[in-house]
């Protein structure tokens, strides 16, 4: 098969320019032991787009996460990021180095290790760690390291030990950890779990400014939250998308509100 011509086929409205940075996940279905944890799920994501993926627990949201990043292989179905990169075909790593980030629920920074030292780690991305943070950074890095701390809101909290930092701000460091290693698509699953409402806030105005220079994907289940950046919303069902569009549309319809909204 062509890949090229294939992806171009599939291109939203029939469009033939390259879609660097785009997601196309098509007719993927996920068995665990006879169930079917995804259904035939059909999604695009534009380049710079921002997403939001809702839908109720066990609806396959992690599951498709898993799949785009390679952690789960589908039984069916084709993943292309871009026209020609086919993920099905890529280990996780090289999924990692084509540009596709993922950040987890959990906050996983190095809580000891002063703020700027996390973002180092990220920056230089060697297992060596101790060399590592020794080791100078050029002026380009330090650049691109201020620029990431002054867009997570950690510019001034650069020398303070990650552990003294709050929820919230944990969470915006490994956002910033992630930018370091410059995905071209974050998937970021429910960011502002248990943090205030500023700390939600602030969170909406980064997602909305890391989108539009990458794509970024977010599950999320603060509907408040979820209303105040999405443009596009999938919600997905049973591993199936069930409605997809703004959040009024989507708010709108009937069979969302049956299984999720009218929760
Ligand atoms: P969500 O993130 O939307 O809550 P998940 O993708 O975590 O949903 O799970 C979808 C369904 O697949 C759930 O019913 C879950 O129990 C099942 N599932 C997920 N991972 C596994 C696994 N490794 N083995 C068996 N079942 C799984
Ligand atoms: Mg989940």
């Amino acid at each position: 098969m062509n890949v090229a011509t294939s992806a171009e086929s599939r291109a939203p409205g029939g469009v033939h320019e390259p879609h660097e940075g785009a997601l196309f996940v098509e007719g993927v279905s996920v068995s665990f032991d006879g169930f079917k944890a995804l259904n035939d799920l059909t999604l695009y994501v534009d380049h710079g787009e921002l997403r939001c993926l809702i839908g109720p627990n066990g609806a396959g949201k992690t599951t498709l996460m898993d799949v785009i990043t390679g952690k789960t292989r589908p039984d069916e179905g084709q993943v292309f990021f871009g026209d020609r990169i086919d993920l099905l075909h890529l280990t996780e790593a090289q999924i990692a180095e084509v540009g596709i980030g993922r950040k987890f629920q959990k906050p996983t920074v190095f809580e000891r290790l002063s703020v700027r030292d996390n973002l180092t780690l990220a920056l230089k991305q060697d297992r060596r760690v101790w060399a590592m943070l020794r080791a100078r950074l050029s002026g380009a890095e330090r650049d691109r390291m201020d620029e990431a701390a002054a867009q997570i809101g950690l510019l001034d909290a650069l020398e303070r030990p990650a552990g003294e930092l709050s929820h919230g701000q944990k969470q915006w460091l490994e956002i910033g950890m992630l930018l370091l290693q410059e995905p071209r698509l974050m998937l970021i699953d429910e960011p502002v779990a248990g943090m205030t409402r500023g700390e939600i806030e602030r969170t909406a105005q980064l997602l909305q400014d890391l989108a539009g220079e990458r794509s970024v994907v977010v599950v999320e289940h603060d509907m408040e939250f979820v209303r105040s950046i999405a443009r596009r919303v999938t919600v997905l069902h049973q591993g199936h998308v069930l409605a997809e569009g703004s959040m009024a549309q989507v708010q709108a319809d009937p069979r969302v509100i049956e299984v999720y909204l009218g929760e």
